[in-house]
């Protein structure tokens, strides 16, 4: 850094650190290695679990999830911000795959490590590493198999591959059957076209001695009738759901005694009992039966619905109220004058769960969105059910919108490091070597998997290369038995989307940290 007349020209701020060349090259490595190897003893069925602990908070959370472990430890390394990015991108885009993600971008680092440590420059890595993700997505497209929306068999084989290895075990196949159930109940298919917005399904959860999971097509409400003469039960139900206050505001100071007998009406005016009286025959005259109210209920209204075998709910949260209107198909009205038969709601039953303190609103005619209800003993069994339920609906929704699914197990990163090598040499030279570099990075998958069953790495890849040179495409590893078998026929299978979201954010990542030959780190003034 210096000018023609010898005086050196200052380009940074004083307080700029400046990680030169191959030293920012190597930190990134390192810091893309070490987030690898700590995700990677969660990967697959037999992973482990992490305990991560919050210092100073009671907070402690229990987990495989490769985005909930980088989230919770704040790294401050900028190379390893990005790749904690790419965990969150493919939690974003694909709901499942984080583990996987951030061990191939570690796995891409390790490779280009011994690259560079052979003489390869890191622009001819990054050219490699360019053509092999290319090749992959393509080889990826033709290891795909075809699914439609209507074979739930295999959809919830997939839900299933998700949940697998997490604590749910006990109630797996019910948690498929609900999954698949709730993803079927919310997919809007236009022509060809199948959505599902994740938004429709309500997951709400609650502690029991049991634990299960339940598909309920309508709502589940945290609250339970405003009064002991109220019905427990309602058959046919029609709902009305209003944003207003159904009181007069003024009177409600003196109205905190609760009004049991009509006697005690008589704290209101004859004239505000009247337009309270008005608001409950609202209801009456439009065959309502039950209200949900997003602000209070004065209880002289509280009362005259009761009495008329209305039951209501007051307080109930605007998300809460928005959602029950959606799965009842209905809309939210600001007053009762509002209500038409446009507006109200209907489902088959509503019931008072005592047991759980919630109010369930059930059996909507095609609803727009459903509630799944999860049990379970203690809240980190809570915790973790709900983020497999989470997980596997996600998983489910990709299939279904992508109509697409891979064999898991490590056959597909054992498939395309095979090809890949096949590919690399018709490159030659150089890049041929980043190119292999980049295709035997896949085979950390399989080789974790190995790993964390208990079984030798070493063997059972050179199994499975064996098994995929032969031909058998979907041969993968059964973690439980150690065997290398044909895992279509074994049924692990996942969507295509989160193979693909994966390997092309992994790779891009990858390719992105080797490009960097300079990092200039500029301290916050408040470091200074
Ligand atoms: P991620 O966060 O990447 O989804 P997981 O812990 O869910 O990590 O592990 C996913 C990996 O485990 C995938 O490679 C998948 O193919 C593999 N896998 C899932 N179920 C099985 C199974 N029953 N046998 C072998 N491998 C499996
Ligand atoms: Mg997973």
């Amino acid at each position: 850094m210096s000018s023609r007349s010898g005086q050196p020209v200052v380009i940074l701020r004083d307080n700029v650190e400046r990680v030169p060349g191959q030293e920012a090259l190597r930190s990134n490595i390192m810091a893309a290695k070490v987030l690898g190897n700590t995700v990677r003893t969660t990967l697959g069925p037999r992973g482990m679990d992490k305990m991560l602990v919050t210092q100073g908070s009671d907070d402690i959370v229990i987990t495989n999830d490769g985005a909930t472990i980088l989230h919770q430890i704040h790294v401050q390394h900028p190379g390893a911000k990005l790749v904690v990015e790419v965990a969150e991108t493919q939690d974003d885009e694909c709901g499942d795959g984080t583990t996987t993600a951030v061990v191939m971008v570690g796995s891409f680092m390790e490779q280009a490590e011994n690259l560079i440590d052979a003489g390869v420059h890191p622009s001819v890595i990054a050219k490699g590493y360019n053509l092999g993700m290319m090749k992959a997505l393509e080889i990826l497209d033709t290891l795909a198999i075809e699914v439609t929306p209507k074979d739930t068999a295999m959809l919830k084989q997939i839900a299933k591959t998700a949940m697998t290895g997490k604590s749910i075990e006990m109630i797996m196949d019910k948690a498929c059957d609900v999954v698949v159930e709730a993803v079927s109940n919310v997919a809007v298919t236009s022509g060809k076209k199948t959505t599902v917005n994740e938004d429709d399904i309500l997951v709400k959860t609650k502690r029991s001695e049991t634990m299960d999971a339940e598909m309920i097509k309508g709502v589940l409400i945290d609250k339970t009738r405003l009064d002991a003469l109220m019905p427990k039960k309602i058959k046919g139900v029609k709902a009305a759901f209003i944003a207003n206050p159904l009181e007069i505001t003024k009177t409600q100071t003196k109205s905190k005694i609760k009004i049991t007998s009509h006697e005690q009406l008589e704290a209101f005016s004859v004239a505000e009992r009247e337009t309270l009286r008005a608001m409950a025959e609202k209801f009456v005259e439009n065959g309502v039966n039950v209200v949900l109210c997003q602000k209070g209920i004065a209880d002289p209204v509280q009362y005259y619905l009761a009495e008329n075998g209305i039951y209501a709910l007051e307080f109930v949260p605007e998300k809460d109220l928005k959602y029950a209107a959606k799965a009842l198909g209905g809309q939210i009205v600001n007053k009762p004058e509002d209500l038409s038969p446009d507006v109200i709601g209907t489902a088959g039953n509503l019931e008072m769960l005592e047991d759980i303190e919630m109010t369930k609103l059930s059996g909507c005619k095609n609803p727009q969105a459903v509630t799944i209800l999860l049990r379970g003993s203690s809240q980190h069994l809570v915790d973790e059910l709900e983020r497999a339920i989470e997980d596997a609906t996600r998983v489910v929704q990709d299939v279904v919108e992508d109509g697409a699914y891979l064999i898991g197990g490590g056959s597909v990163e054992t498939e395309l490091a095979l090809r890949l090598r096949e590919y690399a040499a018709t490159e030659g030279g150089r890049v041929q070597l980043a190119i292999e570099g980049y295709a035997k990075a896949f085979e950390i998958i399989p080789k974790t998997l190995a790993e964390n069953s208990g079984f030798d790495t070493v063997d059972k890849v050179i199994d499975l290369r064996q098994a995929h040179a032969t031909g058998e495409k979907y041969a993968g590893l059964n973690v439980f038995t150690g065997k290398v078998v044909d895992m279509k026929s074994e049924g692990v299978v996942e969507p295509k989307r989160v193979k693909r979201q994966a390997i092309q954010s992994a790779s891009e990542t990858a390719m992105l940290l080797i490009r960097v030959d300079d990092m200039m780190i500029s301290k916050g003034a408040d470091q200074m």
